[in-house]
């Protein structure tokens, strides 16, 4: 398939690349899926894509209609490009400690954006509540104008990764895939995936890989929503459990600290040249862990969600780094030294 039909048909697709470094050290063939390749810059272009033809279907969006999302900014880019070129506007709600980068590429995806405060779910402030009241509020003047995504709760979005990233997963590996393991945000990925490659291959593991300051690698190990620490990925961890993370096939979970998760990423762009952000750091080292876990000779895939240069003014920023007790490469220490 050489010429896409539009923006929709280019999402999803990706290639699998070999990770040299993790598969060197673990003896293993370590993969991930090169999500940051889709035309809005990340694997919430499959969410965002997944949601809205499920809605079509259901009749819940017609041309004009009004998309309102609560996002950590990448389901948001998603849904406004996506909605571009099938003739929906967005309105957007996003917590206002996102990075700078993804709220200009909101505004340039042509999204409306509203920042709220960082609250915790609980609070009746946390952006998602407030997106689903503005919803509510717009269809009350004119039934049916405004759609809410839901990207948390409505379960087409895990129903959307087991049918195309599980499947490209399967394929790409020809079924040789014995592990994977990602973090989770809404769980859409995790869920999906890991329930169509359980269907396929019964003996494959599937991992959490949590940022410390979330409390779902607790909750599968010690059946506890606790969260311990903080981070600075972002779009990941949850302090709740939902319904798309809800009954996810997980056998394994762990904690995975900044200090662990950020070198492996600078490493990656320094030795492999592939730039990703803070997730697909957390997500690498998953990677890491899984494999030494399961031993040489097998092939455990992990996802590379989005871009680095999505977080530049963080995750390679010495200052903001050194603030953070994160180590600095020396050559990022260089290259800031002008
Ligand atoms: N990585 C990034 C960069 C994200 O934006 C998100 C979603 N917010 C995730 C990972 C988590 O994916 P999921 O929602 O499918 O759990």
């Amino acid at each position: 398939m050489t010429i896409r039909a539009d923006l929709s048909a280019a999402v999803g697709h990706t290639p699998l690349l070999r990770l040299r470094h993790a598969s060197a050290l673990t003896g293993c063939e370590v993969l991930g899926k090169a999500e940051f390749l889709n035309p809005g810059g990340s694997i919430k272009d499959r969410t965002a894509l997944g949601l809205i033809l499920d809605a079509e279907q259901k009749g819940l969006l017609r041309p004009g209609s009004i998309i309102v999302e609560g996002t950590a900014g990448n389901t948001g880019i998603g849904l406004a490009l996506i909605g571009a070129s099938r003739g929906y506007r967005s309105v957007i709600f996003m917590p206002e400690t996102q990075s700078r980068e993804k709220i200009d590429a909101l505004r340039v995806a042509g999204a409306e954006v509203r920042l709220v405060a960082a609250v915790p779910f609980k609070d009746p402030r946390h952006y998602v509540h407030i997106a689903s009241a503005y919803c509510e509020s717009l269809n009350d003047v004119r039934p049916g104008s405004a759609w809410f995504g839901n990207q948390f709760d409505n379960t087409a979005n895990r129903d959307w990764h087991a049918a195309t990233t599980a499947l490209e997963i399967w394929e790409q590996t020809e079924g040789r895939v014995d592990g994977f393991v990602c973090s989770a945000g809404t769980g859409g990925t995790l869920a999906g995936v890991g329930r169509a490659l359980k269907a396929r291959k019964p003996g494959v593991k599937i991992a959490l890989s949590d940022p410390t300051g979330s409390a779902l690698a607790n909750y599968v190990n010690r059946g506890e929503l606790l969260a311990e620490g903080t981070s600075i990925s972002e779009g990941i961890g949850s302090s709740r459990i939902t319904a798309n993370f809800q009954g996810a096939p997980i056998d394994l979970a762990w904690s995975i600290p900044d200090q662990e998760s950020v070198p492996l990423l600078h490493q990656l762009l320094r030795e492999e040249g592939w730039c990703v952000g803070g997730s697909s750091g957390v997500n690498l080292a998953g990677a890491i862990r899984l494999a030494k876990q399961l031993g040489p000779g097998h092939t455990i895939v992990t996802v590379l969600s989005d871009a680095g240069t999505r977080y530049q003014g963080k995750l390679f920023n010495p200052a903001f780094l050194r603030e953070k007790n994160i180590p600095v490469p020396d050559w990022l220490d260089k290259a800031f030294a002008v």
